[in-house]
């Protein structure tokens, strides 16, 4: 290591009032973006941090919220990246705030405020990290970038309009995705990748209005066909029947295989007390467990509607029915694909009549778990946290990250803080946290060049 860990942090609590103050002003501007908040106020705030720490500051204006691009270009071979957003989530239910949402306030060494962690807090982190660096003295051996967007809450929409007219900017040696971080005694979880996901709705039309049950032997059954058709569609193991559905799933490798042999058991543990069970679905257990989770495909019915389903009674066959279902992809599965399979195979079941609605996709990618990027992390986590980092070749959920994924590796990492609440009342993020946060992305960025 190049760095000196106790005089970043020294460097960290000495800027801590800055950046607590810089925080706070990002924090009491509102900006969600599915409230239409006007969000010329941050991007004002946002380029006046960046230009005084000596950025180049970039809007590119989309169909929807802005993009932020902030570099410095020191000349170097290699960038650090970051990707960050400026959006938050709804505030709702507002009477559970213990404090108003849109004011950053302390309390027992935590700080509270819509945005604070998710992801406000650790850009300002990010912020402040790159700029300790350089208080140390250390002159980093790298160009910095960060790339910051206004709708990832509501599904970085027109992100990819972004990505495609500037595949330029997504290039990188290392892109820290919103969070990087550890803090003493924790482990520091890190997410190299993301499956896919293809949202579809199936809709299935009967008769031109409701029938008298009586008449079920000649009307037509819309909820029976499209529980016919979704029974078709995986078996109690969990396997997706889809011809060729499997085809281009990339088998587990081997170091994958070891790394979960690795893991430690409250990793499980932890799902454990999240769902208050003691077993998961098939008995999944051990490796199998985290195979299933990170590495495999999936078929899920989000959503049934069809028919009465109010009190009571009611002798009716409904005249539609309608179910929400999702597939997450994996390398190298392709939405396109995905699309086309399940189309055909409907049709093939004497399914045709079904309309099977796309709504949203989103491509599959990971990060090369041997990248030297991701293992330059978890060696800087290692020194911070004084404990093994655990790496997940993929997270279970999708992202746009997979937008920079054939341009930069990525990963993103966190720590488990079960009061965070995340997209909840009471957002929060621990002092120590942040403090840890901003230090470890100082180390980060004076490590980049080095390894
Ligand atoms: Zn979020």
């Amino acid at each position: 290591m190049v760095y000196d860990k106790e005089k970043l942090l020294q460097i960290v609590k000495k800027n801590e009032e800055t950046e607590i103050d810089c925080l706070k002003k990002l924090v009491n501007i509102p900006t969600c973006y599915d409230k239409h908040h006007d969000m010329t106020p941050i991007i004002t705030q946002l380029t006046d941090e960046f230009e005084k720490r000596g950025y180049q500051v970039q809007t590119f204006s989309t169909s929807g919220a802005p993009v932020i691009v902030a570099e410095m270009n020191r000349g170097m071979k290699k960038t650090l990246l970051f990707y960050n957003h400026y959006d938050v989530q709804p505030e709702e239910p507002l009477d559970e705030w213990k404090s108003p949402p849109y004011e950053l306030s302390m309390r027992n060494d935590r700080l509270y405020g819509r945005g604070v962690h998710d992801n406000k807090g650790s850009l300002v982190a990010n912020i402040f990290g790159v700029q300790s660096a350089f208080q140390a003295g250390y002159e980093p051996k790298c160009n910095i970038r960060f790339i910051i967007e206004g709708e990832e809450e509501a599904g970085s929409i027109h992100l990819e309009e972004f990505c495609k007219a500037h595949p330029d900017l997504l290039k990188s040696d290392g892109c820290v995705w919103e969070n990087a971080k550890a803090i003493p005694n924790q482990r520091s979880k890190f997410k190299a990748g993301v499956k896919g996901v293809v949202y579809f709705e199936l809709h299935v039309k009967g008769f031109f209005r409701d029938a008298h049950s009586g008449d079920a032997p000649i009307v037509v059954n819309p909820a029976w066909r499209l529980v016919w058709a979704l029974s078709s569609l995986k078996n109690e193991k969990e396997e997706i029947l889809i011809d060729g559905f499997y085809d281009d799933v990339l088998p587990p490798k081997k170091e994958e295989l070891e790394l979960f042999t690795k893991y430690p058991s409250d990793e499980i543990e932890q799902y454990k007390q999240l769902y208050k069970t003691d077993k998961f679905l098939l008995g999944r257990d051990g490796v199998e467990f985290w195979k299933e989770l990170i590495l495999k495909p999936t078929c899920t019915i989000c959503g049934l509607l069809t028919g009465w389903t109010g009190p009571g009674s009611k002798t009716v066959v409904g005249k539609e029915a309608m179910a929400k279902v999702d597939f997450r992809i994996v390398p190298n599965q392709k939405v396109f694909t995905v699309k086309q399979l399940l189309r055909k195979h409907l049709d093939k079941h004497g399914f045709s009549d079904i309309d099977a609605r796309f709504l949203t996709g989103y491509e599959p990618n990971r990060t090369q778990i041997d990248n030297p990027f991701i293992q330059m992390l978890k060696d800087v986590a290692k020194d911070f946290s004084g404990k093994e980092a655990v790496l997940f070749p993929s997270a279970q959920g999708s992202g746009p990250a997979y937008l920079f994924g054939s341009h930069t590796p990525w990963v993103f990492g966190d720590v488990f803080d079960p009061e965070s609440n995340v997209h909840a009342p009471n957002e929060s993020m621990r002092l120590n946290e942040l403090r840890y946060n901003t230090a470890f992305i100082a180390a980060v960025v004076t490590e980049l060049g080095t390894y």
